[in-house]
């Protein structure tokens, strides 16, 4: 059994288009993955599956050993498995508290709650009588985080939480990673910048025309076979 999550022989389709072809992947409990791929690659598509969001009837993926496929999103979410997705979708009309608060409704027992999340992102301290609307992209998106924590995630997953910010705050959301591992999660993220992908996780997949092309640890990964499996061989 795998202490974590793991995904065999995935597939998902939208109508008669297939967007994602016998995927299998791992993430252990502690461990950072990254996802590697173009746009339109699935990444978003096999987040979204994992998390309950897309069809995956009949599809192989479980947390500790336990099948959590087919289960509603919530029920994923409190077995432990969140997602933070693409453009954060916050609720607009609630306070940065209320947002934060949100993410206690599928709360498991465990180490997160609100002291520890601003702990984490101080800059939200100040901001928590705030509507997501005042807040910057950066803080925002710490909101975001945030929630998913809240709920003590075992297996947080994160799609391109760079999207449209500053270098500085992306360095700045990026920082905060360890503070968030040390409590044992394990982490599947979305990240464009290879770089930086690669330099925040032990291991990482690629991604290309929804199939998994290349993967291994991320300390030894050839930058150049990466992209050249990115983007197909020419
Ligand atoms: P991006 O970086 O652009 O988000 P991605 O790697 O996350 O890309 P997905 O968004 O998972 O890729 O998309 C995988 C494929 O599925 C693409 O060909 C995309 O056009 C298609 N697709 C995604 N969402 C839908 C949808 N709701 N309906 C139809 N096709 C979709």
């Amino acid at each position: 059994m795998i202490e974590g999550l793991s995904v065999t022989s995935l597939t998902a389709h939208y109508g008669a288009m297939r967007a994602l072809s016998g995927v299998s992947l791992t993430v252990h409990h502690g461990e950072v993955v990254s996802l590697i791929g173009a746009n339109g690659a699935g990444k978003s598509t096999l987040l979204r599956s994992i998390a309950g969001y897309q069809r995956a009837r009949g599809q192989d993926i479980r947390l500790n050993g336990e099948i959590v496929a087919g289960l509603a999103p919530h029920a994923i979410a409190r077995k432990g498995v969140v997602l933070v997705p693409e453009g954060r979708r916050l609720f607009p009309d609630l306070t940065v508290t209320e947002n934060l608060k949100i993410g206690a409704e599928t709360r498991r027992a465990g180490d997160w709650t609100l002291d520890r999340v601003l702990q984490v992102f101080p800059a939200l301290t100040e901001r928590l009588s705030h509507r997501p609307g005042q807040l910057s992209g950066g803080q925002q998106q710490m909101v975001a985080i945030g929630r998913a924590l809240m709920s003590n995630p075992q297996i947080l997953m994160l799609d391109e939480v760079s999207l449209g910010l500053a270098p500085k705050v992306i360095e700045e959301l990026y920082a905060a990673l360890p503070a968030i591992l040390s409590t044992g999660l394990g982490a599947l993220i979305v990240e464009q910048d290879i770089g930086r992908a690669l330099k925040a996780s032990d291991r990482f997949v690629t991604l290309r025309e929804g199939t998994v092309v290349l993967e291994g640890a991320s300390a030894t990964a050839d930058r150049h076979a990466i992209t050249t499996a990115y983007f197909g061989a020419a």
